[in-house]
């Protein structure tokens, strides 16, 4: 099928063959006609699908007649994070570019006032992220009483980040007869009774993950001491031909911590991480895309739909806790069925988590032997190890293989000593473990994101983006005085 079946204008045609796509994707090829007919849409598909302009493109022809009044947009898109909203707002950009469409970003972290103006003169496509968007209603800036469209994108994120009171309060706001378009890679069945509560006789449409993980990426696995990690990461950075560069750690802290000892190391290198202010985040980002910055520090804020062009590696610099980030990260690579690199530095007692990987992405990850680094081998010992293996990923997907160490258990470098218990665990993990999984999705054939059916507790985290998942535990606000050693006497 062509993009010219689809019943899309001449100009929208236009933009989606100067942005050089050839064919449409099958969630654009489902929807495009669907949203044209004015029909709601369930969607289950992730990012990398295509979901974007799946739901952009027919908006901008709709949109294209009639005029967006003061304060009252004429649609308007729920993004979980900012990132996500900019990527979408850029979207209309580069397909409305034959229209004349308005349109305003609201999100957290950015100049109110810049976008209070813009809501002023009118806007029609209105992308914003929950927390500043309830934010703006209270002020009486804004009037939700002329919404044609809603789009609720990345639902089972939103549930993740504890943003569903939002949504359900922001849909209230809106009028009862309207288009919605309602998108989530996974449906666990809370997603699923929110779907049905926003939703008229949709139109479901579930299409695979894009080849997951990427096929195009070559991953690796190097097993090493924790205090060798970033001896082995600068080694493979100067080995490899790092052309760009996402290196990945599972907490903030050590988000910062691997960006000035990199930094100090001579190497170009930035971080990025949802506790940094959003114009910093924004402006680092730009300059990592426009390759002023080669390497990008950072958590898993930008593991998610973040589209940049010609990535040329991911590095986990951490065992990611939840197997499904893995593939998020890797899939920053390989995209557009370039060839990508990506390569995890795990230490022994990442075992349980590695496994859970594997049994996710269907295969082992091939050790690799960095010269002159003696490499370990993992443990799988049940209780040892970050959080002691409680993780989502680490439990219950590592039977499938009965308890038996992959291939690289021995890895074909120097094994070296095998002592597992040597390094302290990493207690106070800011992603917590999550609870344990609610029932397999409905449709997704792999289990991505989260399921959980327990009500989220981190409200407005504002769309941090990553650490805002719920925190079991006290994650990193250990209050002072439980940290406190000897304080009763
Ligand atoms: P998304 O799933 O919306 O995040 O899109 C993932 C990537 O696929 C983006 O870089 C889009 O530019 C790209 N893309 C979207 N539709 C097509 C298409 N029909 N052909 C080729 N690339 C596409």
């Amino acid at each position: 099928m062509n993009f010219s079946d689809l019943g899309l204008s001449a100009e929208v045609l236009r933009a989606v063959e100067d942005a050089g796509y050839k064919q449409p994707t099958p969630i654009q090829e489902q929807a495009i006609p669907v949203v044209l007919m004015g029909r709601d849409v369930l969607g289950c598909a992730q990012t990398g699908t295509g979901k974007t302009a799946s739901f952009t493109l027919p908006m901008i022809d709709i949109l294209a007649s009639g005029r967006a009044r003061a304060r009252m947009p004429r649609t308007l898109v729920l993004e979980p994070t900012r990132e996500l909203a900019a990527q979408v707002a850029e979207a209309f950009d580069v397909y409305g570019k034959h229209h004349k469409l308005t349109q305003a970003l609201l999100v957290g972290g950015v100049s109110i006032g810049d976008q209070e103006r813009k809501l002023d003169r009118g806007v029609d496509v209105l992308i914003a992220t929950p927390g500043r968007m309830i934010d703006l209603f209270e002020r009486g800036k804004i009037l939700l009483s002329d919404v044609k469209i809603l789009v609720i994108d990345e639902a089972d994120r939103m549930l993740d980040m504890g943003f569903i009171p939002d949504i359900e309060r922001i849909v209230g706001l809106l009028p009862r007869i309207r288009q919605t378009l309602f998108f989530s890679a996974t449906m666990p069945p809370e997603i699923r009774r929110l779907a049905d509560a926003f939703l008229m006789n949709p139109r479901e449409i579930t299409v695979a993950p894009p080849a997951s993980p990427a096929a195009t990426v070559q991953q690796n696995i190097v097993v090493v001491q924790p205090d060798q990690k970033r001896d082995v990461l600068r080694r493979l950075i100067q080995s490899e031909n790092v052309k760009n560069a996402l290196i990945f750690c599972n907490r903030k802290r050590d988000v910062d911590i691997l960006n000035r000892s990199l930094k100090r190391h001579g190497l170009d290198v930035a971080a990025l991480h949802g506790d940094m202010p959003q114009p910093k985040r924004t402006e680092t980002l730009e300059r990592f895309r426009n390759n002023e910055i080669r390497l990008l520090v950072c958590s898993d804020v930008a593991a998610r739909g973040l589209d940049i062009e010609s990535m040329s590696h991911v590095f986990n610099f951490d065992v990611p806790i939840h197997a499904e980030d893995y593939v998020h990260r890797i899939g920053r690579t390989g995209r557009a069925g370039r060839e990508g690199r990506a390569f995890t530095l795990a230490a022994p007692e990442d075992g349980k988590f590695v496994q859970a990987i594997e049994q996710l992405i269907g295969k082992p990850i091939p050790p690799y032997a960095v010269p002159n680094v003696a490499t370990a081998a993992l443990t799988y010992e049940e209780g040892e190890g970050r959080g002691g293996g409680r993780g989502r990923g680490g439990r219950g997907r590592g039977r499938g293989r009965g308890g038996k160490p992959p291939s690289h258990a021995q890895p074909h470098a120097q094994p070296t000593h095998h002592k597992p218990a040597e390094h302290k665990p990493e207690h106070k993990e800011r992603h917590a473990p999550r609870p344990a999984a609610a029932p397999p999705p409905r449709f997704a054939p792999v289990t991505m994101g989260p399921a959980q059916a327990a009500k989220p507790a981190a409200h407005h985290a504002d769309e941090g983006g990553d650490d805002n998942r719920r925190v079991v535990g006290f994650g990193d606000d250990l209050p002072a005085f439980l940290a406190r050693r000897g304080s009763r006497g």
